[in-house]
């Protein structure tokens, strides 16, 4: 008989995940508590797959044999608990489309980064003219691309919703920017608990394998000495000079894998910021693991475009700079962005807070940033943290007048950067809308 594949959610990963369970001869079933967009339903519909929308029949969920669930769904939802007590198989769509591959996979997590790294990496490996496909939590599904295309290669960005349904997938080379506290609410609040989540991007590897991690974050350095790793260990470094992995000496990206050695000026990097020289040696280490040639490295890592809402710097107003930066989210990415800052800031910060600790930011937050302006539906607690600590704070509630009060504020050399800390949709649809309206509003002015 047909074993029985539930979806759950039916977005970019569901719908791919549901295409591949019906051409690997799965009975498909997907169902969505919410709206299913369009351009899914009618994905669904040429496929000619069963689907449901605004609610989850339970008695044809738990009859299932295997169930994908998509990232966004949280273990707690009444389903989930539902078909654990059933002891039905739960997994990510990373894991079902994994099982239907052999191509090479280059997988990327971390607290931050992992899109920059990722599109970073890619771009190296399309450019060195390898077969490869980008998936994850960007572009087109790893699902949908393994049912329809034929790729030797995938570089997958991996958040920690993915890693947890993960059991028999393998990294052959597995990239661990960092791990700072975020989404802790899904982790019940324990901070091991979203660790081990991270931790679970080497698992099933292979000594032939490779794990590239972060050297310098106290948090990966800890859990490192409490497991065994069976991948080659290639460590980054900003802080310290190592033997093999990446390292910053004078000034210069080092790379060593295997002895095979590359080292080029961090000023011709295409990617500035103390952060993003993590995110450029990673991308660096996975070309030479796999033997690109080094001038085709160098020339990727000069000249990336970078990615939109990610420290993006898109337009001078009267030598006023401004910085989209609202994918930052959290506090450590903010901390990264205010350290790289070289001029006087005026900040744009708010929204939903997902439990922020902001006096982690107050020395950069008293060298470098003048005024404050607050753009949430409630900013009380930015406005108590900060208080006395700039000149001047303001409250906004729409980005329009979060731009105005910050123009009005900055003068010629300054910097206005909006790097938020918070999620977005208490004023928008999510980061990317809120974003566009900064550059909106700023081309406005
Ligand atoms: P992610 O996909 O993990 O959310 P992004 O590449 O989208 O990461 O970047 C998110 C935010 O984090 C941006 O504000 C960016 O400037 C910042 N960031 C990028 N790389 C790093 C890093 N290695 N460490 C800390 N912050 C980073």
């Amino acid at each position: 008989m047909e074993q029985k594949l539930v979806i759950l959610g039916g977005g970019e990963s569901g719908v791919g995940a549901a295409v591949l369970g019906a051409q690997k001869g799965y009975d498909v079933f997907l169902s969505d508590l919410g709206v299913i967009a369009d351009q899914y339903q009618s994905v669904l519909n040429q496929h000619g797959l069963k689907f449901e929308q605004q609610q989850h029949t339970e008695a044809m969920i738990v009859d299932a044999d295997l169930v994908v669930k998509s990232p966004g769904i949280p273990d707690k939802a009444p389903i989930m608990l539902k078909l654990r007590e059933k002891n039905i198989p739960v997994i990510s769509e990373i894991e079902f489309a994994g099982r239907y591959t052999t191509a090479k996979t280059i997988c990327i997590t971390g607290s931050n980064g992992k899109t920059t790294t990722t599109l970073l990496t890619y771009e190296m490996l399309k450019r060195a003219g390898l077969n490869v496909g980008l998936a994850g939590n960007v572009g087109k599904s790893f699902a949908l691309q393994v049912a329809e295309e034929h790729f030797d290669y995938y570089v997958i960005e991996l958040s920690s919703y993915q890693l947890d349904g993960m059991v028999d997938f393998r990294a052959d080379i597995a990239v661990l920017l960092n791990i700072t506290p975020d989404h802790l609410d899904r982790y019940d609040y324990q901070m091991q608990n979203y660790i081990d989540s991270k931790m679970r991007i080497v698992q099933n590897q292979r000594p032939e394998d490779w794990f590239i991690y972060c050297a310098d974050d106290p948090v990966i350095v800890e859990e490192l000495s409490k497991r065994t790793i069976n991948a080659g260990k290639l460590p980054l470094s900003i802080s310290k000079v190592l033997k093999s992995g990446a390292w910053i000496e004078n000034e210069v990206l080092n790379l060593n894998v295997n002895n095979n050695t590359f080292d080029m000026n961090i000023y011709d990097l295409a990617l500035q910021g103390k952060h993003n020289l993590y995110n450029s040696m990673a991308a660096g280490i996975s070309g030479s693991i796999l033997n690109l040639r080094k001038e085709g490295i160098r020339e990727c890592l000069s000249d990336f475009q970078g990615v939109e809402h990610r420290l993006e710097r898109f337009l001078r107003v009267h030598n006023i700079e401004f910085i989209n930066d609202s994918k930052a989210t959290n506090i450590n990415s903010v901390w990264y962005a205010l350290e790289s800052m070289q001029s006087p800031v005026v900040w744009i910060v708010g929204g939903v807070d997902k439990g922020n600790d902001y006096s982690e930011l107050y020395d950069l937050v008293k060298q470098k940033v003048k005024a404050i302006i607050c753009l949430g539906k409630d900013n009380s607690k930015i406005i108590a943290a900060f208080e006395g600590m700039v000149k001047e704070i303001v409250d906004t509630k729409s980005m329009e007048e979060a731009v105005r009060s910050a123009y009005f504020l900055s003068e010629k050399g300054d910097t206005v950067l909006l790097s938020p800390a918070c999620a977005s949709f208490d004023l928008f649809r999510n980061y990317e809308e809120r974003g566009r309206q900064f550059k909106d509003a700023v081309r406005n002015l």
